[in-house]
């Protein structure tokens, strides 16, 4: 299948449709989360209080954020050619789903995408786990093949394999991860140009 053919497409939010502004160092100092920890994983083995207090800085501190997302290169301009083709939109994150909505209203996508086909890290495991990609599938009433996971980290493209999904990798000069991506575009103007 050529990735024109694909109807079906899932993309990461932070870093593939908007510029990578999540301070990952800065956030890890400030709940006191060690450097080689994933922030989620590592919080979520904390004691319940202690836990929900660090969930709610992260969600305060993301949402400032949020509301001042740019959109990536070529972005919007992908986004809205894959919607007015009629194509089905989701998205996956391991932001959280009301930052996500404020996030696509901000960059001016909000209306590309379906509120429900909207994941974020409550609705679906975090990624690498392929949940997320089977629950869209599942309600989209597609098999996985059909379908592309689109983002700039191994983990989007992880969780593309392990779902079964075709995947695509952008935002990065270099494909560090060959192995893991069925194509590779510098960024989503360049992704643009290969539908
Ligand atoms: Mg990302």
């Amino acid at each position: 299948m050529s990735l024109s053919d694909i109807r079906h497409w899932v993309f990461d939010m932070d870093g593939t449709l908007t510029i990578a502004v999540l301070d990952f160092a800065a956030i890890r100092q400030a709940l006191d989360i060690p450097p080689e920890d994933d922030i989620l994983t590592h919080l979520a083995a904390l004691p319940a209080a202690e836990a929900a207090a660090k969930h709610a800085w992260l969600l305060e501190h993301e949402r400032e954020l949020a509301l001042g997302s740019r959109p990536a290169p070529g972005a919007v301009e992908l986004v809205r050619d894959l919607a007015q083709r009629g194509y089905r939109l989701g998205i996956l994150t391991r932001n959280a789903r009301e930052l996500a909505h404020i996030t696509l209203e901000a960059i001016g996508l909000a209306d590309c995408f379906a509120i429900d086909d909207v994941l974020g890290r409550d609705d679906a495991p975090p990624k690498p786990h392929p949940g997320g990609l089977l629950k869209l599938a599942e309600a989209w009433e597609v098999t996985p093949g059909a379908m592309v996971m689109v983002g700039d980290y191994r983990f989007d493209l992880d969780c593309g394999r392990a779902a079964g999904t075709r995947t695509v990798l952008v935002n990065l000069p270099e494909n560090p991860w060959p192995e893991l991506a069925d194509w590779h575009a510098a960024d989503c103007g360049a992704l643009q140009k290969m539908i």
